[in-house]
């Protein structure tokens, strides 16, 4: 690990203050994937600003027919939330499913967007429920959030605040995980939401995407059977040692088969 001064504001406006008046300083949130960056010596921040102590990032609430989730709240509050588990039961699965006890228990749903690991599986539910990314500054559409391998249209020094979930009719998720990390090989998050619907694939490509085929079949017969016979081209998916290419195509298939099949 290299020197750094480290920060634990009370507020998001002090903690923007921070961020704003040094571009090498990062926000932390449970740490999951910034700790073992520095301890490899892969980030070299000049300061940590520890979001840790701020309450208006935390929570779990239901505003009408969306569910608003606080950044700093961690992955076994979403899964264990009986808001969530009624509003959104498959997003509560989906966090319930995410790493081991000990991630679950420190890592954040606002750490792991921002972040937007190829292999998470937030940004798959984000993407399918057409959720808003809300920010100190702004509010961002999903279409218009993820942008590539952990790349967001965060700007430097900005902060995800919290994230707004339309209630969908219907939502499924299946993925296969790394028996290893539990991280994604390759997902389908489905859901039938007031604009439509709506099919988001990750762990398969560098970034997570929407599968338009599925969603058309879908939007004509929602059912398993409809995206069965539906081929992923494999050609811009990730390989790598754990699987092939042409075996997450595959996979895109069965998952949202079993995704279709949860949803009901
Ligand atoms: C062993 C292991 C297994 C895992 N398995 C899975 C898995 O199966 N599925 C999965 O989805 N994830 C998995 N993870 C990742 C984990 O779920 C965390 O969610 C993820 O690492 C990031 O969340 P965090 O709160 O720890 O973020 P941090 O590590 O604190 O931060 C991550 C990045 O986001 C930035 N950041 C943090 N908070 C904010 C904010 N509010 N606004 C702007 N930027 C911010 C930080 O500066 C940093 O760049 C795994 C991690 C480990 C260590």
């Amino acid at each position: 690990m290299y020197d750094f001064a480290y920060h634990k504001p009370a507020s998001v406006a002090d903690a923007v203050k921070l961020l704003s008046a040094d571009p090498d300083a990062r926000p932390i949130s449970g740490g999951q994937t910034l700790l073992p960056a520095l301890k490899h010596r892969l980030n070299k921040p000049s300061a940590i600003i520890d979001l840790s102590g701020i309450a208006e990032l935390r929570g779990i609430r239901r505003e009408g027919d969306k569910l608003v989730i606080g950044a700093l709240t961690k992955h076994v509050e979403v899964a264990d939330s009986a808001e969530v588990k009624s509003a959104i039961p498959a997003l509560a699965q989906l966090a319930g499913t995410i790493g081991d006890t000990q991630v679950r228990n420190r890592g954040t749903m606002g750490g792991s967007v921002s972040n937007n690991d190829p292999a998470a599986d937030y940004p798959a539910a984000v993407l399918a429920l057409d959720a808003t990314i809300v920010t100190d500054k702004r509010r961002i559409a999903a279409d218009e959030f993820f942008l590539g391998m952990f790349t967001t249209a965060l700007e430097p020094g900005e902060l995800l605040v919290a994230i707004e979930f339309p209630i969908p009719e219907k939502a499924g998720y299946a993925k296969m995980k790394n028996p290893a990390s539990r991280y994604v090989m390759a997902g389908a998050f489905v859901a039938k939401t007031k604009s439509g619907v709506r099919v988001a694939i990750n762990g398969a490509g560098p970034c997570v995407f929407r599968q338009t085929e599925m969603e058309q079949a879908l939007t004509a017969n929602w059912s398993p059977d409809a995206v069965a016979s539906i081929k992923q081209p494999a050609d811009d998916l990730n390989s790598d040692i754990h699987g092939s290419a042409e075996y997450r195509a595959h996979l895109v298939t069965v998952m949202a088969k079993r995704a279709v099949a949860a949803a009901g």
